[in-house]
């Protein structure tokens, strides 16, 4: 465990060399209800923007903002399989969900390392009150995941991916972020090569939180099962391989890989078995084993 200490502020970037990140923004009608939602939906993406310019030279760009309605009393699981089934990313690089009062328990926000999908969660008790829950934090932890960073060890406290604010990154993260910075986000986990895996390896083995199992696995996995649900059987082995190769420990794809020797699909699409649900303020926490991880 080294190496995890946390960035000064970096130097302004050259304008010439950043990054714009397309974001299509979705707005469900509880976040919609509140009055002044779109001026409070672009200071949070503008906040963050700026951080990211800061930091890693990625701007944020608007590209639409949807409404999207999702119903009374709809479980965070249900209404992350809904946004990735009902709302295409389109000619955005990323998808963005933004909801209110739809909290639960300590799930601020949720996206898979890798994925092109993430959802903030505000209006709920924990989010007004405590500052380190609010929607920037949020969005910023979730878009780091995006890039593939991941929950640190305790050597990253302080940092927006445990506990900390929008604008700290712990040095493994950022090294990450800045790594994966000019990732074309439609190849998914899969465009992530193998000397990037190696390194995001080599990062991730410095520390992370203990109680999490390997991410990359995990997204490597859930994209050879993706595979295998459409019955590209020799494609999706090859991959879960893969995922075994990067963390040989992991219990789960040793028994995907199981099942589909035997014939069978692994069950678990990337909405039932991705890392992670998570969030600023609780960023070592848990990720259930089954759900959005
Ligand atoms: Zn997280």
């Amino acid at each position: 465990m080294s190496g995890g200490g946390l960035c000064p502020e970096p130097a302004l970037a050259q304008p010439a060399d950043v990054r714009v990140l397309t974001l299509r923004v979705v707005a469900e009608e509880m976040y919609r209800a509140r009055p002044g939602w779109e001026a409070e939906l672009q200071r949070t993406v503008k906040t963050v923007s700026d951080i990211y310019e800061r930091s890693f030279q990625i701007r944020f760009q608007i590209q639409d903002v949807m409404p999207w309605t999702i119903g009374p009393a709809v479980p965070l699981q249900t209404i992350m399989t809904r946004l990735h089934r009902e709302m295409a990313v389109g000619a955005a690089d990323v998808l963005v969900g933004f909801a209110a009062e739809r909290c639960e328990g300590l799930h601020y926000g949720v996206a898979h390392l890798f994925g092109r999908v993430a959802m903030v969660q505000s209006g709920c008790l924990d989010t007004a009150i405590l500052s380190h829950t609010g929607p920037e934090v949020v969005l910023s932890h979730e878009i780091a995941h995006l890039f593939g960073a991941f929950h640190p060890g305790p050597s990253g406290a302080g940092s927006v991916m445990r506990y900390g604010p929008a604008d700290r990154f712990d040095s493994q993260n950022a090294r990450i972020v800045r790594m994966m910075r000019a990732r074309d986000f439609t190849t998914g986990v899969r465009g992530v090569d193998e000397a990037m895996r190696q390194a995001w390896s080599a990062i991730h083995a410095e520390g992370h939180a203990s109680d999490e199992p390997n991410p990359l696995a995990g997204a490597i996995a859930n994209a050879g099962a993706a595979l295998a649900a459409e019955g590209k059987m020799p494609e999706a082995e090859a991959l879960i391989r893969e995922a075994a190769a990067v963390d040989p420990s992991a219990a789960r794809v040793h028994s995907m890989l199981g099942l589909l020797l035997s014939g069978q699909a692994p069950a678990g699409g990337r909405e039932r078995a991705s890392c992670a649900t998570c969030s600023g303020s609780t960023g070592a926490r848990r990720a259930p084993t089954s759900g959005s991880g």
